[in-house]
């Protein structure tokens, strides 16, 4: 049905295990992402043939499906993992030479599902598909999602739930876990084997370089940099930033506990695993330095054979985290309040007005669409503060001295989301769905697909939660 390559098993054993889907009595193909197939070129499926297809892959040595093995730091501990709940069916290849993983999530237990059921609930699947989908219309790097399939089981969670599958779409689902699995429980030449791979596969021009794996270590921190920059941009808060989570492809994946700020304060944290803020809004930037030095430290015997030089090495390239960071990070701000010269001097513009905002407890996404069409809403706390007066002032002079306001609205208009996934509309929608009540889901992930595009009749949409949810919500792992 859809031609599929299987490259990754050209690496060495130890980093999969061949591995069939369960098979499911009554598999229903609930949504089918028709617009992502067609930028596949993958012509219409008949939707049994399709779930036929998914989960009968015959397994022999040199093709069939299988799970990833690798490792992470998981809160800041090492653990041995793999895909506990997730097949990859195979590699397709679409059109311009581009390779993704077809991955099944859910799909049934495999040799490293330790003592878990290898299943998911399908709430938890359809969070994914929405959360992704609106990840991929807010112009940030994701995994996508293809497909879900109600399994027609029953999964045993704190109470019985209704079981799904996910189909999901990446570049590729290696991780930095999976270059600490190579490092601490492979050989050296499962390390190099793990590294050409991944060359080859994400940065074929790294080829070129001399020291290969120093090339990798500052490709996979400038990638990342860049995602969790556009995290920061729309108020992304990814939840559980384990290096098992970190992608090398510079992908958003792994949706379980993540959620979007409404007021801004760089302490929320919405996880209810997270008890100490680890992964908190305005942690994710630490967070990130710490997995990509995890990453450097996984790279070392590739970085050199002396291994003070390799050291070295590591620190020098993670030293130039900050100054990476904190140029990207300002630019970014700076586009946010339509503001195209990223010079340092600006930089405290974008300080003072995250503080106001912190100080008045404001909507992030509100805040700065109103920016961006000069209109606060009557009551508005920003309307009666001196200080913001003075910012406005301040702000609209140097916009006035440079580019003008007009320019300076369309680059705002183009970085501030009208629409974001709110928590509140997420959770009423997913709930309607698991009773079977599909329209809400529908309309919001239909304004969620173009959140740039502002329309007075979708104004709803955009309303900050109810205080009383705000306070007590929670988000879990959700498997
Ligand atoms: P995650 O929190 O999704 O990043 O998952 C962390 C680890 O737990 C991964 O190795 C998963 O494969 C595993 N895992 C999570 N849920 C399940 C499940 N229901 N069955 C088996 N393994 C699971
Ligand atoms: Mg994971």
């Amino acid at each position: 049905m859809i031609d599929l390559e299987y490259s990754y098993l050209s690496l060495p054993t130890t980093f999969y295990q061949k591995v069939k889907p369960s098979s499911f009595s009554k598999p229903e193909l609930l949504l089918l992402n028709q617009s992502l197939l067609d930028e596949l070129n993958i012509p219409k499926v008949n939707p049994q043939e399709f779930i036929s297809f998914l989960l009968n892959q015959e397994a022999t040595d040199a093709v069939g499906s299988f799970a990833q093995a690798y490792a992470g730091h998981q809160f800041g501990h090492f653990t041995r993992l793999g895909d506990g709940r997730a097949i990859v069916v195979g590699e397709y290849v679409s059109t311009g030479n581009l390779r993704y993983d077809l991955q099944l999530k859910g799909s049934g237990r495999t040799p490293y599902s330790r003592g878990g059921d290898g299943k998911a609930t399908l709430k938890s699947v359809l969070r994914e598909y929405l959360m992704s989908e609106a990840m991929h219309a807010l112009k940030v790097q994701s995994s996508r999602s293809l497909a879900v399939v109600k399994t027609g089981e029953w999964v045993q969670r704190e109470k019985p739930q209704e079981g799904a599958f996910l189909l999901r779409l990446m570049k590729s689902h290696i991780r930095v876990g999976t270059f600490e699995y190579a490092r601490y429980f492979g050989s050296t030449e499962d390390q190099k084997a793990l590294m050409d791979y991944t060359i080859q596969r994400l940065y074929p021009e790294i080829k070129q370089e001399e020291n290969q794996a120093l090339a990798l270590l500052k490709k996979v921190m400038l990638v990342q940099i860049e995602l969790v920059v556009e995290w920061m941009r729309i108020g992304f808060i990814h939840g559980v930033m384990n290096t098992d989570n970190t992608s090398i492809s510079g992908e958003t994946f792994d949706y379980g506990p993540c959620a979007f700020m409404n007021v801004y304060h760089p302490k929320t944290v919405f996880s209810s695993i997270d008890t100490q803020g680890r992964y908190a809004f305005g942690n994710q930037p630490s967070i990130i330095k710490w997995n990509l030095a995890k990453f450097a430290e996984s790279l070392l015997p590739l970085l050199h054979p002396e291994p003070e030089t390799a050291l070295q090495l590591a620190q020098e390239a993670i030293d130039e985290f900050e100054d990476i960071w904190h140029k990207k990070y300002y630019k970014m701000m700076l586009l946010k309040v339509g503001i195209e010269n990223a010079s340092p001097e600006n930089y405290s513009l974008v300080n003072e007005l995250l503080a106001m905002m912190k100080e008045l407890k404001l909507d992030y996404t509100n805040t700065f669409f109103a920016l961006s069409r000069d209109q606060f809403e009557e009551g508005n706390p920003m309307l009666d503060s001196v200080e913001f007066k003075n910012w406005l002032e301040n702000w609209k002079s140097l916009i006035h001295n440079s580019t003008g306001m007009a320019h300076a609205q369309k680059i705002m208009k183009e970085n501030n989301p009208a629409f974001v996934p709110r928590n509140y509309l997420v959770e009423e929608a997913l709930e309607k769905a698991i009773e079977g009540d599909f329209t809400k889901f529908e309309q919001l992930l239909k304004v969620l697909q173009n959140p740039y595009q502002y329309q007075e009749n979708l104004n709803h949409f955009t309303l900050p939660p109810p205080e009383e949810f705000e306070i007590s919500y929670a988000t879990f792992c959700g498997t």
